[in-house]
């Protein structure tokens, strides 16, 4: 089991074992290394639990073959849509109703929910409910990069294995990189150009939410630099020296402060839960609101 898959011997052991003597645990959290590993690592295990064959996963069974081709009626897989930044509650609901259904081909169903940490807390409320009555056919694993993104009350119920040590994700980085550059493209627009033109600029959020949320987070270490440079310092941070020093000459340091801190407060909605395309129209708001003012 697991072979081929670069995971720690002590979580080989431990998972083959539970499930050789038929107590793994129905809430089964994944934790450490990265995104893909974790999810073939659940597959895995999902296989396991639903494999007719001898020797479990057989990889040769009815069932096997089902689930790899991801066509299995008791494998369920929740994962966050591509332009959603969350896990949301109904998607939860809509879990719950099937856990309730006796499964079609064997003796569980499984339910897989990739990358939980997106779970937001009303999601992980109603897993929590479904988690305090387990039935007997059901499993639950949740694979994330640390448990400790879920509440106190769901890592109780669930059993947590490591995969190993959490591992750097090069796709985070790229969506990271996008998102400095054009945060500086953008607060350059800014100081230079019209709202409408840099409304059409910020289009392009619409349909890419993590650029956005990478955009937003990326221009607070600029506009902190702007203010260093407004007290004197000369230790920047941001890697973007021009465009401090433009924003430092151009506007007071009181309005370098504001923008700061609305920046900041708007780039927090926008990690919880704000209306996506009305942040959007935000951002630009509150940079020219304070240009004028
Ligand atoms: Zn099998």
């Amino acid at each position: 089991m697991f072979e081929g898959l670069n995971v720690t011997d002590s979580f080989k052991n431990s998972v083959s074992f539970a499930l050789k003597n038929g107590r793994l645990s129905h809430a089964v959290i994944l934790e450490g290394k990265n995104e893909d590993i974790r999810f073939a690592a659940a597959k895995e295990i999902a296989k396991a639990l639903l494999c007719k064959g001898e020797t479990k996963p057989c990889s040769m069974c009815s069932c096997c073959v089902k689930c790899d081709k991801d066509i299995h009626p008791d494998l369920h897989i929740l994962e966050k849509e591509a332009d959603s930044t969350m896990i949301k509650v109904d998607a939860v609901r809509n879990i719950k109703a099937k856990a309730l259904i006796f499964p079609n081909e064997g003796s569980k169903s499984v339910f897989i929910i990739r990358e939980a940490q997106y779970m937001n807390p009303q999601a992980q409320n109603a897993l929590l409910k479904i988690l305090e009555e387990p039935s007997k056919h059901v499993c639950f694993i949740l694979t994330c990069p640390s448990k400790s993104s879920f509440l106190e009350t769901i890592t109780s119920r669930s059993t947590a294995y490591s995969l190993g040590e959490e591992e750097y994700d090069s796709k985070k980085d790229e969506k990271a990189d996008e998102g400095k550059s054009l945060a500086n493209e953008l607060l350059q627009i800014y100081m230079s150009s019209s709202e409408f033109y840099f409304l059409q600029k910020t289009s392009v959020f619409q349909k890419d939410k993590a650029l956005f949320k990478a955009v937003l987070t990326s221009m607070v270490p600029v506009i902190r630099d702007a203010l260093i440079l407004q007290s004197g310092g000369n230790e920047l941070i941001s890697g973007y020296e021009d465009t401090a020093k433009r924003i430092s000459s151009s506007l007071t340091q009181k309005k370098v402060v504001r923008l700061l801190e609305e920046i900041k407060e708007l780039s927090e909605a926008v990690n919880s839960s704000a209306n996506h395309n009305l942040s959007i129209t935000r951002l630009s708001a509150i940079l020219y609101d304070i240009k004028s003012h």
